[in-house]
């Protein structure tokens, strides 16, 4: 079977969305894709999470070609592939459907760089992209032309995607829009937050990226 530890490790990435709840019963996909081929795996369609197994994943060329697997591919693959072709340092894509964002979200509203965290990990406003229907590569052409820097964008009236050199770095993404979003929401019930100045963003962004951790 072809990427075997790429399947392995797409069955631990697409059930940390439900475990963080950031899905309920099938929403929400992960996708990663191998650098040596050039392919992609991606969960299939409407498959509850806990029934995935590394053979059920589908294969893909960049093209939408299945290479191999037996399942319909997730609703979303088109925009993950059209994401891949126009993002050739991205490897990871996901989509969840998770509350405080995309209430965000349901509202056409970005989120404000009003925290710390948001400066660190997105390096300013996480932005709301236009809505898209689901099932072709329109949600890719949104994501592509409003992500920005940030590695997570919001999608009008639908939810959250976010990309990643790695499944991994994009699933981090996916948790941490929703950590922020569900503090920038609190915030909002009991105040206007303010936004960081551009100048301190870039800074905390900097650090972060480059000094943080081991
Ligand atoms: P799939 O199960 O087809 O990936 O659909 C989930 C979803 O959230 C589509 O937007």
């Amino acid at each position: 079977m072809l990427l075997q530890q790429i399947r392995e490790e797409l069955v631990t990435l697409n059930c940390a969305l439900p475990e963080n709840e950031l899905v309920k019963w099938t929403s929400g996909n992960v996708s990663i894709r191998d650098t040596e081929t050039g392919y992609v795996a991606i969960k299939p369609s409407g498959v509850m999470f806990e029934d995935l197994t590394p053979e059920s994943m589908v294969v893909l060329d960049l093209e939408g070609n299945v290479v191999e697997g037996d399942a319909k591919p997730s609703s979303d693959t088109a925009s993950h592939l059209y994401i891949y072709r126009h993002m050739p340092e991205i490897n990871g894509v996901v989509h969840t459907h998770s509350n405080y964002a995309t209430a965000f979200a349901a509202v056409g509203k970005p989120i404000p760089p009003v925290l710390t965290a948001i400066a660190d990990e997105f390096g300013g406003p996480i932005p709301c992209g236009d809505f898209a229907l689901i099932g072709g590569e329109q949600i890719g052409k949104v994501v592509v032309e409003s992500i920005g820097s940030s590695p997570a964008i919001l999608l009008k009236n639908h939810g959250v995607f976010t990309v990643g050199k790695s499944g991994t770095a994009a699933v981090k993404a996916a948790i941490m829009v929703e950590d922020v979003a569900r503090t920038v929401w609190l915030a909002m019930q009991i105040g206007q937050p303010e936004e960081i100045p551009a100048d301190l963003i870039a800074r905390l962004n900097d650090r972060y990226t480059n000094v943080y951790g081991q």
